[in-house]
């Protein structure tokens, strides 16, 4: 099986398999966030449980890289603190500016590093990035995040 073969499959089972999937009781802060390009929609809730550490709820529609992108920023941030889960996103976010060249390193990005051949098509990378627009949105209208650290992704 190709590394390409391998990648498309672990998207694909996270778009079938859906990790963390559902909306939170008491959300700090809520984005709702669209593609209109594809059609893909999420909306993405943070909260912050009593050791600081990330609460991810998600619901969402749309083709299998948006909703895959979706799972995986849930694998990937939830339980993390805010600093630890923005490095992720900025790894996640070079990721899909990479062209196809990145080197992703999977220690930080985890299943993440399925999508480096997503940006090679232009396309493609709103629906990978939606998710985690719409967690940095939710995180800033959570308090959770200042506004000024947004780096406009
Ligand atoms: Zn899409």
């Amino acid at each position: 099986m190709s590394l390409e073969a391998l990648y498309q499959d672990i998207i694909i089972d996270h778009y079938k398999n859906p990790r963390g999937r559902g909306l939170l009781e008491f959300p700090l802060g809520t984005a709702f966030h669209v593609n209109p390009t594809c059609g893909d929609e999420v909306n993405l809730q943070v909260a912050a449980a009593a050791d600081g550490g990330l609460l991810i709820g998600y619901e969402g529609t749309g083709c299998s890289i948006s909703q895959a992108s979706a799972s995986v920023l849930y694998e990937l941030v939830q339980g993390r603190q805010v600093t630890e889960a923005e490095n992720i996103r900025r790894a996640f976010v070079e990721l899909m500016h990479s062209q196809g060249h990145g080197e992703p390193d999977e220690a930080v990005l985890g299943d993440g590093i399925a999508f480096v051949g997503v940006a090679k098509y232009p396309a493609r990378i709103k629906c990978a990035l939606l998710p985690w627009m719409a967690f940095q949105d939710a995180e800033i209208k959570g308090g959770l995040m200042l506004e000024t650290n947004s780096d406009g992704e």
